[in-house]
């Protein structure tokens, strides 16, 4: 059974939880319910703005409350819900309550609020030609100015878009952002980076976390400054220790994510940590 966070009802999500639930066949189904029954929630994560005092945004992260198994990780039903279609509304729940969950704070902490909210979005997500009118219809409903809100995206998700690429242009237009994630994961090359509209990249944690020597061990120092020519953006993702923080800094790095400043969390959570930002773990002043 998932940890109970105060009174809430709220459950954190804890990964490997409810391994049982991938071998079900009637998985499909109980997802549907979960979208439409009101089972998913969302956690979110700080990114970590490295030289300021506030959030410099938030990742949206969905999770399933399983009414049998509890806490059920995205890895197990992502999938599933992308091979029956089921990814597209719940994508787009998961883009109304992102939204709306910032509108909130925005109402209750003004500038403190965090500057943006991430959103992970599937390729299928965007292969539909309405997703910029309900990117727009979420911003409008909940008085959010497009650019408080980030959509991610893989490189493999990007290529599978094909022509639909322009779908990211008209994203953009409308002054969403768009962030490539995982980036240097997939067999992309860079004439992706050079063509690709895109704001932001997102260096996958295998780089920040693999301490090694040669040419490995540039990807961070060489994505960074690809990124700077470009004039993108960059966020660090799966800081987890404070040498890899270190080392982040040290390079030029701004913005990073990860366990070492704060694990993907309530928005009660977020709230304390907008009250309080010294609380963020490896902060320095
Ligand atoms: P992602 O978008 O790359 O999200 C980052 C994942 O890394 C999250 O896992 C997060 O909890 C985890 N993480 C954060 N910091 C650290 C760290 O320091 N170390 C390690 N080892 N992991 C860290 P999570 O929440 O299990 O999500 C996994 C993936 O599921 C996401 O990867 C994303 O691709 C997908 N996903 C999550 N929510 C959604 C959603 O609403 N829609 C779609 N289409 N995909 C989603
Ligand atoms: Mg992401
Ligand atoms: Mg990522
Ligand atoms: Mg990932």
């Amino acid at each position: 059974a998932a940890k109970h966070v105060g009174g809430s009802g709220y459950q954190r999500y804890v990964p490997g939880m409810a391994g049982a639930v991938a071998g079900s066949a009637a998985l499909g189904a109980q997802l549907r319910q979960a979208i439409f029954g009101g089972e998913l929630y969302l956690e979110y994560q700080p990114i970590v703005a490295l030289d300021a005092d506030r959030l410099a945004g938030v990742e949206a992260l969905v999770r399933w409350n399983h009414p049998a198994r509890g806490a059920v990780a995205p890895v197990e039903f992502i999938p599933v819900a992308e091979r029956t279609g089921l990814i597209v509304p719940l994508g787009e729940w998961v883009l109304r309550e992102a939204c709306r969950q910032l509108a909130s704070w925005i109402v209750e902490f003004g500038p403190g609020a965090p500057g943006v909210v991430q959103v992970n979005v599937s390729a299928r997500q965007l292969a539909a030609a309405n997703f910029p009118d309900l990117v727009a219809a979420a911003l409008a409903d909940f008085g959010l100015p497009p650019h408080r809100l980030t959509v991610e995206l893989t490189e493999s998700a990007a290529v599978a878009l094909g022509p639909a690429v322009t779908r990211l242009e008209e994203l953009r237009r409308m002054g969403v952002r768009v962030s490539l994630d995982d980036f240097g994961t997939d067999r992309s090359s860079l004439t992706l980076l050079q063509d690709l509209p895109v704001d932001e990249l997102k260096l996958d944690r295998s780089f920040v976390q693999r301490e090694e020597s040669g040419r490995r061990g540039i990807m961070p120092a060489a994505v960074l400054a690809l990124a700077r020519v470009v004039g993108l953006d960059i966020v660090a993702e799966g800081v987890e220790e404070q040498d890899q923080a270190d080392r982040l800094a040290a390079l030029g790095y701004r913005k990073a994510q990860g366990y070492h400043y704060a694990r993907p969390m309530s928005p009660a959570e977020v709230g304390a940590l907008i009250a309080r930002p010294a609380t963020l773990a490896g902060r320095h002043h």
